[in-house]
């Protein structure tokens, strides 16, 4: 099993160690330790702390790793691509056995993937599809476009819309950032959703902006999403209120919100629209249960992390990882196979036994 990794990962163990020895330090203890003979060492490369969920991702994937002898070396990228990108290099002159990678913009690791790919190590897409590369092995994910569905769905349902009630209703759509892969899918689900109602003026956009272009939110800042709902609110809405807002992402709903609350939302008179979101953050958990956000959608990070574990422990036994789809996720240069979970639609009458009661947030965490 991989022998020139290993005679590679050899090389750059013995530079490191001679360059530490010259600089009067040593290699011992730290996080970045070469493998022993039972494990190896896997590079996790993980977008930003600022949003609870990858904290989470990080965390899981440590322990599942440590459980399996393993060593880790975890670095978050702030949001900072070409900080990502030295990361992920650093990682690779240490000479680690795997990368799982979760991009923070997915075109942007190309150079970086073929140093990984011509030194034989492994690639695992985490969460969002790595785009442009041949230097991708594996992708663990959720059904991405079925999140929009979840999100648009329950819009559809809150508003009462199948059964061809009252109405019509406004509506406002946002989406993700336009560097994340997941954003097409994501709007992609929930447009097709969304668009028989818009189409038969059930929904109406009064912005009129309906394509992705013009609803993305850089890097998912919720700042960001708050000023364009306050633009969206001075532009569109001073003769009537809004009824629904399609969020893609909990911080962005709790921007969404923010903006709302300014304009006088969250009244009797005037209550706040149906507002969705994803993750199941603690904040907008603690938001639904206050009757503001309405929906989020909830991926198990615990389970994601697990899929990506046995991803890597698999190759790196030369063994052929489970997947569960080898068609959807095209990156254009293939058709990278996929394990794929399932996302849950959560709101005030399920977080209980979908959350608490699964240990996914401890109810502590709620009060
Ligand atoms: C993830 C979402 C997350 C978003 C913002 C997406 O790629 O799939 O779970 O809400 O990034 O961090």
């Amino acid at each position: 099993m991989r022998t020139r990794r290993a005679a590679t990962a050899l090389t750059a163990a013995l530079a490191l160690t001679l360059t530490l020895a010259a600089c009067g330090q040593s290699s011992a203890g730290g996080s970045n330790e070469k493998k022993d003979s039972t494990g190896g060492t896997i590079g996790i490369a993980m977008p930003t702390k600022s949003s609870e969920r990858w904290i989470a991702d990080g965390n899981n994937m440590v322990a599942e790793f440590k459980k399996l002898g393993y060593k880790t070396d975890l670095q978050y990228g702030e949001d900072d691509v070409d900080q990502q990108v030295s990361q992920i290099e650093n990682m690779i002159t240490k000479g680690v056995d795997v990368l799982v990678v979760a991009a923070i913009d997915g075109r942007a690791l190309s150079d970086v993937l073929r140093q990984a790919g011509e030194q034989g190590i492994k690639v695992i897409s985490y969460d969002r599809l790595i785009l442009g590369s041949p230097d991708i092995d594996y992708y663990a994910s959720f059904d991405n476009e079925k999140v929009g569905e979840l999100q648009a769905g329950y819009i559809v349902d809150k508003l009462g819309l199948k059964t061809g009630a009252k109405g019509p209703f406004t509506i406002e759509l946002f989406a993700g950032s336009p560097d994340d892969n997941n954003t097409r899918y994501f709007f992609q689900g929930a447009w097709k959703t969304l668009k028989p109602y818009i189409d038969s003026k059930q929904l109406v956009v009064r912005s009129k902006q309906t394509a992705l272009d013009q609803v993305t939110t850089l890097r998912w800042d919720g700042g960001t999403a708050q000023r364009r709902m306050d633009d969206l609110l001075t532009s569109a809405y001073s003769t009537e209120d809004v009824d629904a807002v399609l969020s893609p992402y909990d911080g962005i709903s709790i921007g969404i919100l923010s903006a709302l609350k300014s304009d006088g939302y969250g009244t009797a008179a005037k209550p706040y629209p149906v507002v969705t979101g994803q993750d199941a953050e603690v904040a907008s958990v603690k938001s639904i249960i206050a009757g503001q956000q309405t929906q989020t959608v909830y991926k198990d990070t615990r389970a994601l992390a697990k899929q990506a574990v046995q991803m890597a422990d698999a190759v790196l036994h030369d063994k052929k990882p489970e997947v569960n789809d080898v068609k959807t996720y095209n990156n254009e240069k293939k058709v990278v196979p996929s394990f794929l979970l399932n996302p849950v639609s959560v709101d005030k009458s399920n977080y209980q036994s979908v959350l608490v009661d699964s240990g996914y947030i401890k109810a502590s965490d709620l009060k």
